[in-house]
């Protein structure tokens, strides 16, 4: 049986109850070791055999995962964040799927909740943003075209982007082409949850300054939007005394 594993987004106490009991009885571990708190794996038991995927092609992570599953040993894939996004899990499962191997799915805590949490930000603040647009830059990996950030910046939601500390003179660009002004709030939050997290808050137009003055090149992520500065919102329905929910009836 092959687990995979969201490791949260730093802390190594942010993973699930579930991944850390998963981790505890795997016999063999393939950690994506770039991002994955090396911490995590003292709970590792006895003998267990570990890889670090940083090191190893998709082949090699397979090879591991076979050779573990002929001996009947149970392998967890651990992952950063949870494995849903960036994670590369579906040419993996795919793979496992033609050999007719089993395997779970264990979610983990985003860093982009981890980055919301730095920043005691709430992403869906009625009249300013109820949607969360949660999109990356084109590296070595393209963005298909219809998803260029432009194109998403004229719907002016919460947009959260991975993967593109680089690339942020860029990415202001795109996101003022798209409609934000250049004094649209904005923050980068650095390793989320780890113990040397950074927050910057600044705006779409000081993005690229604001890092290099800080010496941010890697492992952030940047969101843009009003619900930063959370200056104007309204109140929530669901707890307003003169609205009727399932649970609690107006006036009471
Ligand atoms: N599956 C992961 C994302 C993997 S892609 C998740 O759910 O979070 C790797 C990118 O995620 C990094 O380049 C960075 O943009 C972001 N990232 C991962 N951990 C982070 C953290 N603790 N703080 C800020 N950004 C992080």
């Amino acid at each position: 049986m092959i687990n995979f594993v969201g490791a949260g987004p730093g802390a190594s106490d942010l993973i699930t109850v579930r991944g850390q009991k998963l981790l505890a009885e795997a016999d063999v571990i393939i950690y994506a070791g770039s991002l994955v708190n090396p911490q995590l794996l003292s709970c590792a038991k006895e003998g267990c055999q570990i890889y670090n995927s940083a090191l190893m092609t998709l082949e090699e992570v397979l090879d591991v995962m076979y050779a573990a599953e002929e001996k009947g040993q149970m392998t967890v894939r651990l992952h950063t964040g949870d494995p849903c996004l960036y994670g590369a899990i579906r040419e993996q499962m795919d793979a496992l799927d033609a050999k007719g191997i089993a395997y779970t799915d264990c979610p983990g805590v985003s860093s982009f909740c981890g980055a919301a949490a730095a920043l005691n930000l709430e992403y869906t603040l009625p009249d300013v943003s109820q949607s969360v647009i949660i999109t990356r830059m084109a590296g070595r990996t393209p963005v298909p075209e219809k998803e260029e950030i432009a194109s998403f910046a004229a719907h002016q939601a919460t947009m959260v982007v991975f993967l593109s500390t680089g690339m942020l003179d860029k990415l202001s660009q795109r996101l003022i082409a798209g409609g934000y002004t250049a004094d649209t709030p904005a923050a980068i939050v650095y390793k989320a949850t780890w113990e040397d997290e950074k927050t910057f808050v600044c705006t779409v137009g000081t993005l690229a300054e604001t890092a290099k003055k800080n010496h941010i090149t890697k492992t952030a992520l940047m969101i843009i939007g009003d619900v930063v500065s959370h200056s104007h919102y309204s109140r929530s329905e669901l707890y307003n005394p003169a609205f009727s929910t399932e649970f609690r009836e107006a006036g009471k």
